[in-house]
């Protein structure tokens, strides 16, 4: 009797990779594994020796000198302002603010400028290896028709200001336009929305309370500044009588919805109330240290169980979107900060960078880690370099040897969006050209 051939299993692409970080279980490494992907998911992993044969597909990927793990989670940013990248530095938070950055987007915020800096930001984002990314900008509308056509995830914290803006008049009007973002994107695949009030200093208690009852009703995100820095609490104390972080909890703001980025200056009891909330920290470094703003006590927030992310803040306060040198930043600084080398650990900083940031914004059911049944939202970085050989731990290398450029290819979606370094779906010279002739535009202006 002849043996029946062995009937193969379909998938879309199948990655082949030397070593996967799977992320579900901190620090875990698997080596020759293969990843299935089919309709954008993650069908089956397993060893190479297990599934070879099991699988026809229509791509293969072979990754013999790669890392494979989930693609970062850029949880806090303003895309556009890549156009004012390098625009003015070397300042602190409050006149850096007002007196350059804000001048500069009354005089040049349109639809078009929104959508370049977007491109540039997003091209920028995915040869970088993130996946998702958080924006807080005006014309959110823009950006989230942008990150469409091009693939990536994200976050649209659509912002709240008291006054008048270049795209709202009132904190009424920016709520209203955010839950229309929300009708808008609702079901969509790859694109959420959350609230964005901007800051403590800049949105008053009434749209506030507003905010925490509509997003208990819709299911939505908070995302907000907070606590970025000394002055922003001492005005608050003067204003309010409570630090920014308790006037919140009294305006029943806290929760598993809430995202609060920066964090510095924190008090113990005040690490304790966000444990005790479920609050979400979206850790910003590079930010923090180039506007001398403080800074956030991770080494104690993640001792105390609260979820750290990482986001890069926009990149004229930065000034790259660059989520590796982030995570590195984020370990260093963990170090130094709190006089503990052991803190913050290689895979921890990983940790921040992917799971932890799809847990701030609440799609951690869907990417942050690779399991079947996840959304293949994937990177893979080439070690076959000098600055990453040879390979002890690749947690190690990837956090304190590698650079973005060693990042080969970024799926969405299971959608390859970079393959071999160059993107698959955005026209590169055109979005540089777009960006070059902006900066001619601003600097003349300026
Ligand atoms: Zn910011």
């Amino acid at each position: 009797m002849t043996e029946l051939p062995k009937l193969l299993l379909h998938a879309d692409a199948l990655l082949h990779a030397r070593w996967v970080l799977p992320m579900h279980e901190v620090g875990k490494v698997l080596e020759h594994q293969i990843i299935a992907i089919t309709n954008g998911c993650i069908v089956d992993m397993g060893p190479r020796v297990e599934l070879l044969g099991r699988y026809m597909a229509g791509y293969e990927y072979f990754l013999d000198h790669h890392v494979v793990m989930p693609g970062f989670i850029n949880a806090h940013g303003h895309s556009p302002m890549t156009l004012l990248r390098g625009y003015a530095d070397d300042m602190p938070l409050r006149p850096w603010l007002e007196q350059k950055i804000w001048p500069a987007e009354t005089r040049w915020l349109s639809e078009s400028y929104v959508a370049a800096g977007t491109r540039l930001a997003v091209a920028e984002m995915l040869l970088s290896g993130t996946t998702t990314f958080t924006d807080m900008y005006f014309h959110s509308e823009v950006v989230g028709s942008v990150a469409d056509e091009c693939g990536i995830r994200a976050q649209l914290a659509s912002p709240v200001f008291d006054f008048p803006t270049a795209w709202t008049g009132s904190a009424d009007e920016g709520i209203a336009k955010a839950e229309r973002l929300h009708d808008q994107y609702s079901g969509h695949p790859r694109i959420g929305v959350a609230f964005g009030p901007h800051a403590p200093y800049t949105v008053s208690d009434a749209p506030l309370r507003k905010i925490a009852m509509h997003s208990e009703e819709l299911d939505i995100g908070i995302h907000m500044h907070l606590h970025e820095n000394a002055q922003e609490i001492s005005e608050g104390k003067q204003l309010y009588g409570l630090r920014p972080l308790r006037r919140l909890k009294q305006l029943d703001l806290l929760s598993p919805r809430l995202q609060c980025v920066h964090m510095t200056h924190l008090l113990d009891d005040e690490i304790q109330l966000l444990k005790d909330t479920g609050a979400h920290v979206i850790h910003c470094p590079a930010s923090n240290l180039k506007l001398a703003s403080g800074i956030c006590r991770v080494a104690d927030l993640q001792a105390h169980g609260v979820n750290v992310a990482l986001g890069t803040n926009g990149s004229a306060s930065n000034n790259a979107l660059d989520m590796l040198a982030e995570l590195r930043l984020a370990a260093l600084l963990a170090k130094g900060s709190s006089n503990d080398a052991s803190v913050v650990p290689a895979a921890q900083a990983l940790a921040m960078a992917t799971l932890n940031g799809a847990r701030a914004l609440g799609i951690d059911n869907k990417v942050g880690s690779i399991e079947p049944g996840k959304q293949a939202d994937l990177i893979a970085i080439d070690l076959e370099h000098p600055r990453t050989q040879p390979v002890y731990d690749p947690c190690s290398t990837l956090t304190y040897s590698a650079a973005a450029s060693q990042i080969s290819h970024v799926w969405v979606d299971g959608q390859a969006l970079v393959v071999n370094h160059q993107l698959t779906r955005m026209d590169l010279a055109q979005v540089l050209e777009e960006a070059r002739r902006w900066g001619a535009g601003i600097a003349a202006g300026a």
